[in-house]
């Protein structure tokens, strides 16, 4: 029977309106610099970015009393505001039918390796009081009669610890969160770009941004200095980084500027490639019900031609329409699901398809074509998981449309409200770049490699090779709540610090106007299309030794071109895009150098990457035979217990590793004993040295 959810219902969930904000505090205060007349705000702790990582921190820092501000490229901008897929996922400890064992949980969350066991056992028992201050806040999680919240598998999760509101989880997220903020009254500035870290005596001393609204004669830039004693970086993923992008617009992330600042970085290898809808239409992930609706998957070619392009790769109708329903939740590429007729032959084959000039559609209309020579499509002839699956969903609906609407009709609700009628028309996607799993490398307070800034979010490299789908969120929620406890609790940053930091100001304009040289042959579009061709065809699932050494030594290249020549601007308005894509253009050249380091000492195919070469161990084998041009090298053990680490050092790229930090499992709380860390605040360890 399929259930019909009245139309107001779907439409609150999937048109989420955002709070409005509160008048921006004035700056009265400015310092002089030759030429600029820089205004200064002083507060104890900024926020950069407003995300439901930042938001969560700039709530729980608030409400713990400290002086915070917000800043943020774009209020409602990001990943957590634009991104989604069919129902959104937060991974938080299973509270429906059978309790949960946080220990199993942070297992499952580091499986992968190259993360920190002590971080994941945070994530996992912080997940609790995530999910219920969200619900608290107004998230409305989805419950059984008795309370449990309702659960469902994803990637990487054997256990179902998986929730959603809906296409719009994480939107919903920020709006509850800015919601909370506005009525704590945050100052908020919006509009606002951070461009330079300026650090102080060896800690953080504030951030300089970009504001188009304080442009002014004396201003030309637009900059403002905001003052801090602590400095929290929520600013997202590089989803720019890549050409066949699933990020919405605009998602530069923070790597470069934390670079920039001496900052390390973490697991910058570890990325998630997977289908959906590109960010030149309506950016979307396809993973959950819209695959496991089986629609029909087949390119074109330049002619018109119709290819049922996965019948060259699996060996019958039945295993093939299995694996497009897997991808619903083994979502994110995996070189070995390419083996054994796994469920990543669907990317590789739809990669090769674009590579070969064709276009790739699902067509929710029509079933999956039979493989030739084999029989039809049917409801009857699937595999057991697969099966067991659509039979208790009761989805046995003849059409993938109708399956759709039936397990998710909400779906269908958030592709019309972009105009394209799923009901109607095939869907064309492709492979895309999703998230970062490395980024600022942070311990499990947040706390970076410099003193007083710290890093939430999809910022923080706080993820190893794989992550459970919504762990994401999740990550965001646990250690923005943890950030606000250390810095409420050092007590740093309960004011404002005082003095304007002239000599600072002074040395990070010299380092902007190196970059802004109106002059320059090369522009903002030029290192564009350079970066984000070369991560897409060089640093994508499939890449080689010889192809990532080369696109690091042209990385390396266009990185001293723009030191040399700096990047051309036409409008005030493009300076704080200037200054994004130049460091954009250094992140790209450390994930490569890590790339590299990570291949040239042997490392093997892990998590978002397959290494590919002549002599490789593993051969993914399709219908018609070995695939010899992916041949891959196996992952080693070895590789999953520590961490690539980058530094920029002077105008080179630092490489190291570290052991991941270890959790002892056995180790056991005991009331009287640990009681007194907590009393007298010795359990956030604030003198401890940063080894992030
Ligand atoms: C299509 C898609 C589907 C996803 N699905 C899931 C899922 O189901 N489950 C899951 O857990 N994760 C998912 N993710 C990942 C997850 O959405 C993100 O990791 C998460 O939302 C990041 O939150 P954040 O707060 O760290 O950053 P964001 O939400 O990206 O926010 C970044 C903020 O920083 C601001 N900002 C950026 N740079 C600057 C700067 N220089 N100065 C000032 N402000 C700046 C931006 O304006 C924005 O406000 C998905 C991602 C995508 C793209």
């Amino acid at each position: 029977m399929t259930q019909s959810i009245p139309q107001d219902i779907l439409n609150a969930l999937t048109d989420v309106a955002m709070p409005r904000l509160e008048a921006e505090p004035e700056i009265a205060v400015s310092v002089m610099v030759p030429g600029h007349r820089v205004p200064v705000y002083s507060c104890g702790t900024v926020i950069m970015g407003s995300g439901a990582a930042g938001l969560r921190a700039a709530v729980e820092l608030k409400r713990r009393g400290t002086d915070v501000a917000i800043i943020s490229q774009s209020a409602w901008g990001g990943t957590s505001a634009c991104s989604g897929s069919d129902k959104q996922t937060l991974h938080t400890a299973n509270t429906s039918d059978r309790g949960d064992n946080f220990k199993d949980m942070a297992r499952a969350i580091r499986a992968g390796g190259a993360m920190d066991e002590d971080t994941a056992y945070v994530e996992a028992v912080g997940s609790v009081r995530a999910m219920a201050s969200l619900q608290f806040l107004g998230l409305p999680l989805p419950q059984d009669d008795f309370g449990g919240t309702l659960r469902y598998q994803t990637d990487h999760d054997d256990v179902g610890r998986a929730t959603s509101c809906g296409p719009r989880t994480s939107r919903l997220m920020v709006k509850v969160l800015a919601t909370e903020a506005v009525r704590l009254g945050i100052a908020f500035f919006n509009q606002t770009t951070g461009v330079k870290i300026l650090v102080e005596a060896g800690r953080i001393a504030g951030i300089l941004a970009v504001r188009p609204k304080a442009q002014t004669p004396d201003n030309p830039y637009g900059l403002t200095l905001f003052r801090c004693s602590a400095l929290v970086i929520a600013a997202g993923g590089p989803g720019e980084l890549y050409r066949d992008s699933v990020f919405p617009n605009g998602c530069f992330g923070s790597l470069g500027l934390a670079l920039e600042a001496g900052v390390a970085l973490v697991n910058l290898t570890e990325s998630q490639f997977g289908i959906g809808t590109r960010r030149e239409g309506f950016p979307w992930n396809l993973s959950g019900t819209y695959v496991q609706a089986m629609p029909y998957v087949y390119s074109v070619d330049a002619a018109g031609g119709e290819h049922n392009f996965l019948a060259d790769y699996y060996r019958t109708t039945q295993e093939l329409a299995s694996n497009i329903f897997r991808k619903g939740y083994q979502w994110p590429f995996h070189a070995t699901r390419m083996l054994n007729f796994g469920s990543s032959l669907v990317d590789l084959a739809i990669t090769r398809e674009n590579q070969a000039g064709r276009r790739v559609f699902m067509d929710f209309n029509r079933n999956p074509e039979a493989v030739p020579g084999d029989q039809p499509f049917s409801l009857d002839r699937l595999d057991a998981d697969v099966a067991a699956y659509l039979g208790r969903a009761g989805a046995m609906q003849t059409l993938p449309i109708d399956r759709l609407r039936h397990m998710n009709p909400l779906s269908i609700e958030l592709y019309l409200r972009y105009k394209v009628d799923i009901r109607r028309d095939p869907l064309e996607f492709a492979v895309n770049n999703q998230h970062m799993n490395g980024g600022i490398a942070v311990d499990t307070w947040g706390r970076s490699t410099l003193p007083g800034l710290y890093a939430i979010g999809e910022a923080a490299g706080t993820h190893g090779v794989t992550r459970p789908g919504g762990a994401a969120l999740n990550a965001g929620q646990v250690l923005g709540t943890r950030v606000a406890e250390h810095i409420a609790a050092s007590g740093v940053a309960q004011t404002a610090p005082e003095g304007a930091m002239v000599a600072q100001v002074e040395h990070a304009l010299a380092q902007i106007e190196q970059v802004l040289r109106p002059g320059s042959p090369l522009d903002v579009r030029a290192v564009k299309d350079e970066v984000q061709a070369r991560m897409s065809d060089h640093a994508g699932i499939l890449c080689t030794p010889e192809n990532v050494a080369s696109a690091l030594h042209v990385a390396a290249r266009l990185n001293q071109t723009i030191r040399d020549n700096g990047i051309s601007f036409m409008r005030g308005g493009e300076i704080a895009r200037v200054l994004q894509w130049q460091q954009l253009a250094l992140a790209s050249q450390a994930v490569l150098a890590a790339l590299h380091h990570y291949i040239s000492h042997g490392g093997g195919s892990r998590g978002a990457r397959a290494i590919c070469e002549p002599n490789g161990e593993a051969t993914p084998m399709a219908k018609s035979g070995p695939l010899q041009d992916v041949r891959f090298r196996q992952e080693r053990e070895q590789d999953k217990r520590e961490q690539i680490m980058v530094r920029l050092v002077g105008e080179e790229l630092q490489i190291t590793s570290r052991p991941n930090r270890s959790f002892d499992e056995s180790a056991k709380p005991f009331f009287e004993r640990d009681w007194p860390a907590w009393l007298t605040g010795a359990v956030f360890d604030p003198g401890r040295g940063q080894d992030a």
